[in-house]
């Protein structure tokens, strides 16, 4: 009888963390608060360390399969000239690989079903108020997001989920496929373009603005007045945008935790560091989590130390993505200076994406 794990939330990092515990010889329950798995939702980039944890897993060539490759990107001013080229061909010398775009749902699809393959007992409508208070496990996993119930108790209101100052704007539009990564940055606002799987673009906005300004039914009139006069592809993706489709989120993000762990309870993805999206890297961090999370339980059967040493391996580097996305939100939103902003990313893009 191997020994028993429970995983709180089955989003990415949960399913993730599912898959590898019972490679690792857990038995594992996933205990998920929606009764159903995300049906919409837009393209995440998976990025080279991210699909290398998956390869881990066995899923990396299904996710390279289904999602779309990156091929091309450029950051550009509002009329369209360029302030920076993204070198995809500079990552691929660097890493061996290339970053894949998928959308949330494909991702999630591909994790279900690995998650139920290898073995777990996934349990939908289940949600957890309080990890802390489950016994009988020899390993909590808490993977519930940003919003984290159990983060608060563990660690008290101080970390509650901070408001970031940005609200971001998401969505999709069928039958207009592009093959390259755009993100177009004006006085303050930005709006990026990517491909997505099955022939679809996927786009994004980005503005920093205050909390809960939502005007539903208002909110493609609201892009316009923010994007409407920007060059294609902005103003064809926004030409084609359905109202009942923009998705718009004000982000939050987690305020840097003193640990990760607390005794045999782990936090991963989102519940531990939380970012803004703007390095595009919560998603793989928390694929990342998981995968290291079991691999530190299969080096050491003592799972206290086990979680020790998961804290000292990814503590340090994603509160440090956690504070580069910052900054990149910053820069974004800066409204005047915009010369040296431009300066500073294309000296970003030289530099290339973090590790
Ligand atoms: C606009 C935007 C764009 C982004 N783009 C990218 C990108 O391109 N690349 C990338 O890598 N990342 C990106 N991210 C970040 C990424 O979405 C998150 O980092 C990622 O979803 C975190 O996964 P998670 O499993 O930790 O948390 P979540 O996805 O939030 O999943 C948590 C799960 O826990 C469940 N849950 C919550 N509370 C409970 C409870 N009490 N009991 C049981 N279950 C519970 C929820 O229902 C959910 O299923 C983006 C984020 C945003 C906002």
């Amino acid at each position: 009888m191997g020994r028993r794990a429970v995983i709180v939330g089955g989003g990415i990092c949960g399913l993730t963390a599912a898959i590898a515990l019972r490679r690792a010889g857990w038995r594992v329950t996933v205990r998920e608060r929606d009764e159903a798995m995300m049906a919409t939702g837009t393209a995440l980039g998976i990025w080279p360390a991210a699909l290398c944890a998956l390869d881990a897993i066995g899923v990396g060539d299904e996710v390279r399969r289904v999602g779309q490759r990156q091929r091309a990107g450029a950051f550009l001013r509002p009329d369209g000239s360029r302030i920076a080229t993204i070198d995809v061909e500079r990552l691929h010398r660097r890493t061996g690989d290339h970053v894949y775009l998928l959308s949330r749902p494909g991702l999630l699809t591909i994790l279900h079903r690995a998650a139920a393959e290898a073995g777990a007992t996934l349990r939908a409508g289940d949600p957890v108020d309080d990890a802390t208070a489950l016994s009988d496990v020899d390993l909590m996993v808490v993977a519930d997001g940003v919003f984290s119930r159990t983060r608060e108790t563990l660690f008290g209101p101080t970390y509650r989920a901070r408001f970031s100052g940005s609200t971001a704007w998401r969505g999709v539009v069928e039958d207009m496929p592009t093959d390259t990564f755009v993100e177009m940055w004006g006085r303050g606002v930005k709006f990026g373009v990517t491909p997505q799987e099955g022939g679809r673009t996927n786009w994004f906005a980005s503005a920093a603005v205050p909390e809960g300004r939502f005007r539903p039914g208002a909110e493609v009139a609201e892009l316009r007045r923010m994007f409407g006069r920007w060059v294609p592809p902005v103003r064809n993706v926004l030409d084609a945008i359905d109202e009942s489709r923009v998705l718009r989120h004000d982000v939050y993000v987690t305020p840097p935790l003193p640990s990760f762990v607390r005794g045999t309870v782990a936090l991963l993805g989102d519940a531990a560091h939380a970012m803004t999206p703007d390095l595009g890297r919560g998603a793989c961090e928390a694929i990342i989590d998981a995968v290291a999370l079991a691999s530190h339980l299969r080096e050491t059967p003592a799972v206290e130390q086990a979680l020790r040493e998961y804290d000292r391996q990814r503590r340090p580097t994603t509160q440090r993505l956690a504070r580069l996305a910052n900054l990149a939100a910053r820069m974004s939103h800066l409204r005047h200076a915009l010369p040296i902003r431009d300066q500073l990313l294309r000296a970003s893009m030289l530099a290339g994406p973090p590790g």
